[in-house]
């Protein structure tokens, strides 16, 4: 017997149907002796449908009855499963948020969770029932209902998992695995049966939203094993413990613990490829080269709770012999603050002392990420030279120690994403 926490996605949940589906998968997790809490999200279109109504009502929504509003649909699917699990014979109940409790932070619309006490949950599972829990929703302390950010079920799934001491968090979705990239723009792109922690950590903040970023950040903290595995599959499917999906595990576990082991690891340089087109990009135009320049464009950001990801400042254009040069500095926004990035630089233009500010949503942030480039050279000269091969203009460019990023024109992700695909050594055979 194992405990295990089962997520399924929007789209596994769209409909009776699926839900029926859905139902009669956990009973065979059931009727093979495990005890079982699952976790669910609203039927696929249905938050972006919530959200949608919310700003309908008025733009400068409060983020408090945003939050009542969007954790909804969860709420309708997590009973609507516990129903049918019950007409398939299967004892279970729904808990809401606020019923187990999962506490956050009171940061709504992005809130984090803080504890999630496992009591109630642990004597639901000792009765044989099946727990089945809204996915994206939480409570803060002043008891208002909470949610965790877009793609936030697979965190609440993670953190249940940790909370009930799980042996495994399966998280069901519409595709069988982690790919080498998204396998709906590469058609060729490779499962993969396992992928750091780390690796998945990049990958997922650098746009493959496969994994909600939290969850893969606590999964690591909290050592829960995660699997990604498809729900779109048959009744003679092999269960989920003998791992037909991609395990997210640690590097130990993966057998790489030092460097030169990774010499000895089959394994490929770069373990995959995402791209993001929800960035914007920023030009200040004749910034005065002078100490303390760029803190008065970044501080402000920072204050207003923007996160500035890519930088480059061009070189100084410095008249000769004299002082009092300037220089164009370059950076990327998420595209939802740029209208309120503006405005702070706006505001800030005086002390900053920028002639002109220059901005462009049509761009896309390309990654390739893999933990092999520690110890090897040369993958962001493969990178420059394959896009360049195909005319694509590098705009910016950022680098962590396992991954490389650069920003391009948004017309040409796909054929970029594919030509580095293909350069790494990734396409399927
Ligand atoms: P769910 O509703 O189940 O949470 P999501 O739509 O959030 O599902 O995530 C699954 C999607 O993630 C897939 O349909 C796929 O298009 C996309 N995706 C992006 N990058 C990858 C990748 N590297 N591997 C697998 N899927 C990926
Ligand atoms: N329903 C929420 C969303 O669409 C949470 C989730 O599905 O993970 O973002
Ligand atoms: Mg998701």
């Amino acid at each position: 017997m194992a405990r295990i926490v089962m997520k399924f996605g929007g789209t596994s949940m769209a409909g009776i149907e699926r839900i029926r589906a859905v139902a009669a998968r956990v009973k065979r997790e059931v009727d093979a002796g495990n005890q079982v809490a699952v976790v669910v999200s609203a039927m696929a279109g249905e938050t972006d449908r919530l959200v949608g109504f919310c700003r309908e009502a008025s733009a400068l929504y409060d983020p408090r009855e945003y939050d009542v509003v969007v954790s909804s649909g969860e709420q309708v699917t997590s009973g609507l499963l516990a129903i049918a699990l019950q007409a398939a014979g299967v004892p279970a109940r729904s808990w809401l948020g606020w019923q187990l409790p999962i506490h956050t932070s009171d940061a709504f619309a992005r809130a984090r969770i803080g504890a999630i006490d496992p009591a109630a949950l642990n004597a639901s599972l000792a009765r044989g029932e099946v727990a089945v829990i809204p996915g994206f929703q939480g409570v803060a302390d002043d008891n208002r209902v909470t949610t965790l950010g877009r793609g936030g079920s697979d965190t609440s799934a993670v953190a249940i998992a940790a909370a009930m001491k799980a042996a495994r968090c399966d998280i069901y979705t519409d595709v069988d695995g982690v790919y080498t990239t998204d396998p709906r723009i590469v058609p060729r792109a490779r499962k993969l049966a396992r992928v750091t922690y780390e690796e998945m950590l990049e990958l997922a903040s650098v746009g493959a939203k496969v994994l909600q970023t939290r969850s893969v950040g606590l999964a690591m903290k909290e050592g829960v094993r995660v699997q990604v595995l498809s729900s779109f599959t048959g009744p003679d499917a092999p269960m989920a413990d003998t791992l037909p999906g991609t395990l997210i595990v640690s590097e130990e576990e993966l057998g790489i613990v030092a460097e030169e082991e990774l010499d000895t690891v089959e394994r490929q340089l770069i373990t995959g490829i995402a791209h993001d087109k929800n960035e914007a990009k920023i030009t200040l135009t004749a910034v005065p080269d002078r100490p303390g320049a760029v803190a008065a464009i970044f501080a402000p950001l920072a204050d207003a709770g923007i996160n500035v990801d890519m930088i480059i400042q061009n070189i100084a254009h410095r008249p000769k012999g004299g002082e009092g040069g300037s220089t164009d500095v370059t950076f990327t926004v998420p595209a939802a603050d740029l209208p309120k990035s503006l405005a702070v630089l706006d505001a800030a233009k005086a002390q900053i002392g920028f002639t002109e500010q220059v901005h462009d949503t049509r761009v896309a942030k390309i990654s390739v990420v893999g933990v092999g480039m520690r110890s090897h050279a040369g993958v962001a000269s493969t990178m420059f030279t394959t896009l360049g091969a195909r005319g694509i203009n590098v705009l910016a460019i950022s680098t962590s120690e396992i991954k490389v990023s650069v920003l391009i024109d948004e017309d040409e992700t796909e054929l970029a994403v594919r030509v580095l695909h293909t350069a790494y050594g990734l396409d399927a055979t």
